[in-house]
């Protein structure tokens, strides 16, 4: 069902991502895209939601853990909450605990996504007042989060209830845009985790849902989260990329993402025809898909394996089930990695920068995107620097080469307080023209002021 639901996903979020990058796009357009993208993104969060409930009740969920920054990792909750607490007046408070661990070893994703889950919860049954998150550790590997909220609370009666998948108690003024499947994903993900979501809240007094996990702590220096990059080009020689797929729209995306950046594309239809193309072409990379008619992916991988020239050939295999034994299969056939459809932009560029160890070039040409940016330095006293907390999740952001999250971030900067702007404005505008490394150096200049490793 899974590669029912995501494959037009991936034509429709594709293209949003390739258009929103055109500079010459006009406010109405350029607002109508972001539009597509942003109902795209949160129509696949549904399919996602859908799509792992189904997993956890035939018990298909594993947990990939992974040494994790901890308080990195909450600082970039907190600044995403943050955001959505100040857009509907809500204070948001993030407590730490002074003796947290440095790094623990966590499902990151899973854990993100019942903490954003139960969060996202509290600023949505709240009108009035404040969200709180609290994160306790209790040595040698007890870590405690608790969500606080002084909303609307919950009934006696629906505590175990609101678990339940598909069940909404409130009323239907509080139901738009959830479905009733947030708390009973998280609750299983909490057990599968080894904990238990608890809950305690009392009607027209707020609520507080809790759980406890037993996580290792781990050396920081383990943890660091590896660079990507937005890119206008390589440097060295041109090379050449065959995307198979047999999807045209599918190969049809991916093709509009590379090329701009200077690569020869090609394209092949299903597995033979990339034997064929790959022999006469000799690409330097291959993006397979798994699925296709007549010769799927991984025969095409495997037989390309056999041929002594292509033994060595990066090969992506491209799925749209996302589950773990694509993964497996596709790896057990030969390929280098694998991405999941929707392809995500940065996260293709940081695959093939692996794989053909390349090295980026993001410095976008002057004349065709208007006068040269300023680069800090010359006017660096003037500002007035964020607090610690929002420079963690602007450098988390940073690395991260997400460039809407940021823009999306020096927004919320300036509302929090008006003499964060001229910092932000210049944050915005090297974030407008993918300015990925000057904003990684900006951030870091100005993080180190607080004191900050
Ligand atoms: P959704 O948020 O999509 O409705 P959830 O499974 O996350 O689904 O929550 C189920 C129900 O539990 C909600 O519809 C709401 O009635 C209740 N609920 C969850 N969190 C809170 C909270 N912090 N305060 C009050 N009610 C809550």
């Amino acid at each position: 069902m899974s590669h029912e639901l995501r494959t037009p996903l991936n034509g429709i979020l594709g293209y949003a991502q390739i258009l929103r990058r055109d500079k010459n796009l006009e406010q109405r357009q350029a607002d109508g895209i972001a539009v597509i993208q942003r109902s795209g993104e949160h129509l696949l969060a549904i399919i996602n939601d859908i799509l792992d409930m189904a997993k956890i009740e035939v018990g298909k969920v594993d947990l990939y853990l992974s040494d994790v920054l901890l308080e990195r990792f909450i600082y970039f909750i907190a600044g995403t909450i943050r955001l959505k607490a100040t857009e509907k007046g809500l204070a948001f408070s993030c407590d730490m605990a002074p003796e947290l661990p440095a790094a623990v070893r966590v499902d990151e994703k899973r854990l993100r996504q019942v903490l954003l889950n139960l969060l996202s919860n509290a600023i949505k049954f709240t009108e009035t007042g404040s969200v709180r998150l609290r994160v306790d550790w209790a040595p040698p590997t007890r870590l405690r989060f608790e969500v606080q909220d002084t909303g609307i609370g919950i009934e006696e009666a629906h505590r175990e209830t609101i678990f339940r998948p598909f069940e909404q108690v409130s009323d239907a003024r509080h139901r738009v845009g959830g479905m009733g499947l947030g708390l009973a994903i998280s609750r299983q993900l909490v057990r599968l985790m080894g904990g238990e979501i608890h809950v305690e809240s009392r009607r027209g007094a707020g609520s507080a849902f809790w759980f406890e996990l037993d996580v290792p702590a781990v050396a920081r220096e383990a943890a660091d989260v590896p660079l990507e990059w937005t890119a206008s080009g390589y440097h060295g020689p041109r090379k050449t990329i065959l995307v198979v797929d047999d999807v045209a729209a599918n190969r049809a995306v991916v093709v509009d993402m590379l090329a701009p950046l200077g690569f020869e594309m090609a394209e092949a239809g299903n597995g033979l025809e990339a034997l064929q193309k790959a022999e006469a072409l000799r690409p330097s990379l291959i993006l397979m898909d798994v699925v296709m008619p007549g010769m799927d992916g991984l025969e095409a991988t495997r037989r390309l394996r056999e041929m002594p020239e292509f033994a060595r050939l990066p090969i992506v295999a491209v799925s749209a089930g996302a589950s773990g034994s694509d993964a497996a299969k596709s790896l057990a056939a030969g390929a280098n990695a694998m991405l999941s459809k929707p392809v995500d932009l940065t996260v293709l560029l940081s695959q093939i920068a692996v794989l053909l160890d390349l090295e980026w070039s993001d410095d976008t040409p002057h004349e065709a995107h208007g006068p040269a940016i300023r680069i800090a330095g010359s006017f660096t006293d003037n500002f007035i620097v964020p607090p610690h907390e929002e420079m963690e999740a602007l450098h988390y952001l940073a690395r991260l080469g997400d460039m809407r999250a940021i823009v999306q971030h020096t927004e919320h900067l300036t509302e929090l307080d008006e003499r964060y702007r001229p910092f932000a404005d210049h944050l915005c505008q090297l974030a407008k023209h993918y300015r990925s490394q000057a904003i990684v150096s900006f951030v870091e200049q100005y993080r180190g002021a607080h004191g900050a490793d």
